[in-house]
């Protein structure tokens, strides 16, 4: 076989991987429900959401003219509890996309043994080009589109890409207009004064943390001078760099969507994360700036891809340096991908359990609205880091016990939750 045709083929290769995460999730929850022995029934019952459904939403726009946004819901399973999971807010949201993170929502919960499914919601716009107005009222349009299928104790949406705490305050707002009592419990991530919790916006980042010094201990690398590269400088990216920052790591690299700055001394975190813009773009204030690409072969201890799905691939995964990923994102490495990684020897510890921080700190919020009693900031960070260390372990231990990556395990301890869950009910 000549080269030219070997290079054709591994392009393709590629291309295909990229166009197919719904498609890579089902048949990994394929395999894994094999794996422990589950019916055919059951993952015909899991292989796709529950309820998806798609809403148009008209919005006045500040010059008078009205925009037509779409957007989405996803409620994978509800046989856990109800169904949790963010809003994305992206030019780049599409079904597939959405149905497929209200899965990855569904493992995550599983996994932090939390009593939810997944879901998951987008609308497809470019909020870097919207006013402040013409966001509340999309939010509060979009709110009012998925009214009957949302709630406390149906589905709670939360943040996600670009959308923060002031929107989901708009949220429950309307929200709470439409059902005519004050419904805190909607949604989570709300700014502290409507019922949010502390630790809540730092959760995402103080999850990934925990999950960085777990695997470092199983390498043996200390976290004082560790070199940690970070792709992305959103919520997770920027308040990660500031903890490790802060814990003595070197952030040697970090990027946003437009490329990457870099100092194998150790970057300035406190004046980056000063001068960052609220989407978190930073490498507009430099000269000379690397491709997001060459930040992630960079050689780093660890490598943390906090910002879009697919950035490791089959292109890239044998270019990877780092001997430790921990994921901040959802969905950053592709499944082909991990298996070169692993084969490598590289400890990939997955998005499905180093993210869920986030989800775990939005279940502790819900719990507060749900009680009417709010936690000290020190009572939210013990119990993330008793969910977290318990998750960690518990997909190590699943891992070396089947002889399978970190990713498989978080599979297998996240779908067995849903799958013990609609059995039982009798679903299947
Ligand atoms: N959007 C976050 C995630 O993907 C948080 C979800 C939540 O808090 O419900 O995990």
């Amino acid at each position: 076989m000549s080269i030219t045709k070997i290079a054709a083929e591994s392009t393709e290769d590629s291309q295909k991987e990229v166009l197919n995460v719904f498609q890579s999730t089902q048949s990994v929850i394929k395999e894994a429900l094999k794996k422990m022995n589950y019916s055919d029934e059951i993952y015909e019952l899991l292989k796709e959401p529950l309820r998806m459904l798609t809403v148009r939403i008209p919005v006045k726009m500040d010059d008078s003219s009205v925009k037509v946004f779409t957007g989405y819901r996803s409620q994978h399973n509800d046989s856990v509890g109800p169904t949790k999971g963010g809003v994305r807010f992206h030019p780049l949201v599409s079904e597939e996309e959405v149905k497929a993170l209200s899965i990855w929502m569904t493992l995550k919960c599983g996994i932090a043994n939390l009593p939810y499914g997944g879901g998951k919601g987008g609308i497809i716009c470019d909020p870097q080009k919207m006013s402040f107005g013409e966001l509340e009222r999309l939010s509060r349009g979009y709110v009012r589109a998925i009214s009957q299928i949302v709630g406390p104790t149906k589905d709670i949406p939360a943040p996600d890409v670009y959308t923060n705490s002031q929107i989901m305050a708009w949220m429950m707002d309307e929200y709470s207009h439409i059902r005519e009592f004050d419904s805190p419990g909607f949604i989570t991530g709300k700014p502290l004064i409507l019922g949010g919790s502390y630790g809540r916006e730092t959760a995402t980042a103080q999850g990934v943390i925990i999950c960085i010094k777990e695997a470092l201990k199983k390498k043996e690398i200390r976290l004082r001078d560790a070199r940690v590269v970070i792709q992305g400088f959103g919520n997770a990216g920027s308040f990660l760099a500031k903890f490790l920052h802060e814990e003595g790591a070197k952030v040697i690299g970090i990027s946003d969507a437009f490329g990457g700055i870099t100092d194998t001394n150790g970057l300035d975190i406190p004046y980056l994360l000063e001068r960052r813009d609220s989407f978190g773009n930073i490498t507009g204030l430099f000269e000379k700036t690397i491709t997001n690409q060459e930040l992630l072969e960079m050689k780093c201890d660890i490598l943390v891809p906090a910002a879009v799905s697919n950035q490791i691939t089959v292109e890239n995964a044998r270019r990877i340096q780092a001997p430790i990923i921990v994921e901040a994102a959802n969905g950053p490495t592709t499944i082909e991908a991990t298996k070169i990684l692993t084969k490598r020897g590289i400890l990939l510890v997955p998005d499905i359990l180093a993210s869920a921080g986030g989800v775990t700190v939005s279940y502790f919020e819900w719990v507060q609205n749900n009680q009417g009693y709010y936690w000290t900031e020190a009572e939210v960070l013990e119990k993330l880091q008793t969910v977290m260390v318990n998750s960690f372990d518990n997909v190590f231990r699943v891992a070396l016990q089947h002889k399978v990556d970190m990713r498989f395990a978080a599979y297998m301890v996240g779908i067995k939750c849903v799958a013990e869950a609609s059995t039982f009910r009798g679903w299947v």
